[in-house]
C-alpha cells in the first residue's frame, strides 16, 4: 500500500526525491510544503517541477490521499473539534482538536485502527483492532490538524484510538515528525509532545531510551491487580509488580516524571481505602496522577463519582504528599472524542 509521505524522516525525504529525478534541494522545498505550510495535495506544490510532483506521486500519498477528511464535528460549548478521515484503504481514523489555555491547540491522534486492549470501560476497542497505522498515516494526523489550525499545534498527545506502545516503532517515528525543528517536522517541543500507554512494560522500558524528551503517561486506573485486572487485561500480563518498578526505572534514567492517568468509577476506586492503597504504591518515587471521572458509555456498568467525592479523593492524595490534578472532561456529551478522550488537563499546560 502506498504509504504518506509525512512519516519520511530529513534523509528519507532527500532519497524520495532523488528517486523521482529531483534536485538535491527540491527536498528542502518539499519539507516546508509538508511542515510549515501543511499542503493538501500535490497540487498545491507550485515550486516544485511537475514531473517531480507526477513521480513522487506515484510513490507517495499527500495528506488528501492518507488522510481524506470526511467531517470535521464541532463540539458544542468546548470548543472542541473532531476530524473523522479515511485511510487509503478504506478505514477510518479519528483526530481531535483540542482548546487548552491561552489559545493554546492540543491535538489527539489515534495510533491504530480500533484498539486489541479491551479495557472494559474504554469505548475504541469494542470491534478490536483492525491493523496500527504507519508513522505516515500518524505524523499527517498532525499535518491535517495544523492545516485545519492554519497553524502549527501546541501539544500532541497519543489519546486517540490505539496502544501506542503496542505500535511502537510508527508512533515514535511520528512523534519525531512532530518534534523535529522546522522544516523536517512540525517542530512542537519534545515536552509538549506524550505518549500514554496502558501498560505495556517493553515500550516503557524502550522509551526510555529515546533520547528525547517526550512525555510519557500510563493508564492505572486501580492500586491493586484485583480491581485492576477487572478493568484492564492487559494488567494480567504486565500487572502492577512489573509495571510500577517499570516506571520507577523510567523516572530513574531520565528524570522524567510519569503521570499516571486514574479514572474514577463510583464505588470501585475512589474510595478512601482505594487513595490509600494508590498512595503506598506511587509514593516512593515522584509523579504525578491525573484524576479523570469516568466518562459513562453505555458497555460499561459503572458510574461517575459524584463531583465531591473526586474532589475528596484528590484531596486525600495530596495530604499523602502526591500531586494529583483532577479535570472534569470537556465533553460529557455522546460521542466526547476518540472513544473518550478528554485529555484536558495535559493542553493546558
Ligand atoms: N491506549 C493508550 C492511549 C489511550 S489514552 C492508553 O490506554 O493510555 C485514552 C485514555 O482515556 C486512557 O487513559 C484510557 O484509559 C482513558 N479512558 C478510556 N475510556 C474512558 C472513559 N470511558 N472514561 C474515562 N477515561 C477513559
Amino acid at each position: 500500500m502506498k504509504q504518506p509521505i509525512h512519516g519520511l524522516g530529513p534523509e528519507e525525504l532527500a532519497e524520495a526525491v532523488r528517486e523521482a529525478g529531483g534536485e538535491r534541494f527540491r527536498a528542502r522545498q518539499l519539507a516546508e510544503w509538508l511542515w510549515t505550510r501543511f499542503a493538501a495535495n500535490w497540487d498545491e506544490m507550485t515550486n516544485l517541477p511537475r514531473a517531480l510532483r507526477a513521480a513522487l506521486s506515484e510513490r507517495w500519498l499527500d495528506l488528501d490521499g492518507a488522510l481524506a477528511t470526511e467531517e470535521v464535528a464541532g463540539e458544542e460549548g468546548t470548543g472542541t473539534r473532531k476530524i473523522l478521515s479515511r485511510l487509503a484503504d478504506g478505514e477510518l481514523v479519528e483526530t481531535v482538536l483540542i482548546p487548552a489555555a491561552k489559545d493554546r491547540t492540543t491535538v489527539c491522534v489515534s495510533s491504530q485502527v480500533g484498539c486489541g486492549c479491551g479495557c472494559a470501560f474504554c469505548a475504541s476497542g469494542l470491534n478490536g483492532c483492525t491493523r496500527s497505522l504507519s508513522a505516515g498515516e500518524i505524523a499527517a494526523q498532525a499535518a491535517r490538524a495544523a492545516r485545519l489550525l492554519g497553524r502549527r499545534p501546541d501539544n500532541v498527545v497519543f489519546m486517540g484510538i490505539g496502544e501506542p506502545f503496542l505500535n511502537y516503532d510508527a508512533a515514535l517515528a511520528a512523534a519525531r515528525r512532530m518534534n523535529d525543528p522546522a522544516p523536517d517536522g512540525l517542530g512542537i517541543g519534545a515536552r509538549r509532545i506524550t505518549v500514554s500507554t496502558c501498560g505495556v512494560v517493553p515500550g516503557i522500558e524502550r522509551f526510555a531510551g529515546e533520547g528525547r524528551q517526550f512525555e510519557l503517561s500510563v493508564s492505572l486506573h486501580a492500586p491493586t491487580d484485583e480491581q485492576r485486572a477487572a478493568l484492564m487485561p492487559v494488567d494480567r500480563k504486565w500487572p502492577l509488580g512489573v509495571l510500577v518498578p517499570a516506571c520507577r526505572a523510567y523516572t530513574e534514567r531520565t528524570g522524567r516524571i510519569v503521570t499516571f492517568e486514574y479514572t474514577l468509577v463510583a464505588g470501585f476506586n475512589d474510595r478512601p481505602e482505594d487513595a490509600r492503597a494508590l498512595l503506598a504504591l506511587l509514593r516512593p518515587f515522584p509523579s504525578r496522577v491525573n484524576l479523570i471521572p469516568l466518562n459513562p458509555v453505555k458497555e460499561f456498568s459503572g458510574r461517575t463519582p459524584s463531583a465531591a467525592t473526586c474532589e475528596a479523593f484528590r484531596a486525600a492524595l495530596e495530604r499523602g504528599g502526591l500531586n494529583a490534578t483532577l479535570r472534569r472532561s470537556k465533553g460529557r456529551g455522546v460521542n466526547a472524542s476518540c472513544g473518550q478522550l478528554r485529555r484536558s488537563r495535559i493542553g493546558e499546560r
